[in-house]
């Protein structure tokens, strides 16, 4: 019982801290700037940000939400990032039973994937490859090494399943109607897929859709998107993975159970 408190603490913060790289990444990696080199700086009056002042949370707390020199307001968005990362890293613990097994890294990496990706395509609409590419790497070869480490090779070929069951048919659709259909959705879909197995990639799957379909007939009625206007789909996407990821297998179950 301590070390379950204990452990779920540890893995809370890094989760904080994790998140607080997030926010780098989100911001630098579609301006194309380095993600380790320079320092964190304040936008506005250009003064790097002391390691006291880029604690996770705490410092956005004590400060205020201001830059200490210049008194810039500092975004929502970073505290909130670095929470929703904190928050998801201790969902997966959970999800592993509080257990230190195989998948719980390559579950924490998808969800640190998710995060990066859904924020970069609500601010500018697309979901870098840069991200991308090297992710689905990963995550094809940490599942290839859940696999060995199981002994099981059922994981790898259902993640190689699921790395094709939605990229495939949407990359074509995206070919075809590349208006439509954004290729880096295919990417994601291949991502999420590799990581969640065939069966929770398709939960996810509709899950998304429909969360996107139903928020974009909101957006719709609410009159702040035209019927025309892209709604970014990576958000939902994730959210329907991030869904799968806790209670795919379940769904799953449950939809087989109707017939
Ligand atoms: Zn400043």
């Amino acid at each position: 019982m301590f070390n379950k408190v204990y452990f779920s603490v540890v893995v809370f913060l890094f989760g904080l801290v994790v998140g607080s790289f997030d926010n780098v990444a989100i911001y630098r990696i579609p301006e194309g700037k380095s993600l380790w080199a320079p320092r964190s700086f304040c936008p506005k009056c250009g003064t790097t940000i002391a390691w006291y002042d880029n604690i996770p949370m705490v410092s956005y707390l004590l400060l205020r939400g201001r830059c200490r020199h210049c008194s810039e307001s500092i975004s929502w968005r970073y505290p909130l990032v670095e929470l929703v990362s904190g928050l998801l890293f201790l969902a997966v613990f959970a999800k592993v039973d509080f257990q230190w097994t195989a998948e719980f890294l390559p579950y924490l990496f998808m969800v640190t994937v998710l995060i990066i990706v859904s924020a970069i395509d609500l601010q500018r609409q697309i979901i870098p490859n840069k991200v991308m590419y090297p992710s689905i790497v990963v995550a094809l070869a940490a599942m290839g090494i859940v696999s060995l480490v199981r002994g099981d090779y059922h994981i790898v070929v259902d993640s190689l399943i699921g790395f094709a069951v939605i990229a495939i048919p949407w990359a074509l659709l995206a070919l075809v109607f590349p208006r439509g259909f954004g290729m880096g959705d295919a990417k994601l879909a291949a991502f999420t897929g590799t990581i969640l197995g065939w069966r929770s990639e398709l939960v996810g799957f509709f899950i998304g859709i429909a969360l996107g379909a139903v928020i974009g007939v909101i957006l719709m009625a609410a009159g702040k998107k035209g019927r025309k206007s892209r709604i970014p789909f990576g958000p939902f996407l994730a959210a329907g993975a991030l869904i799968a990821l806790f209670w795919g297998q379940t769904i799953w179950d449950a939809y087989l159970g109707l017939f």
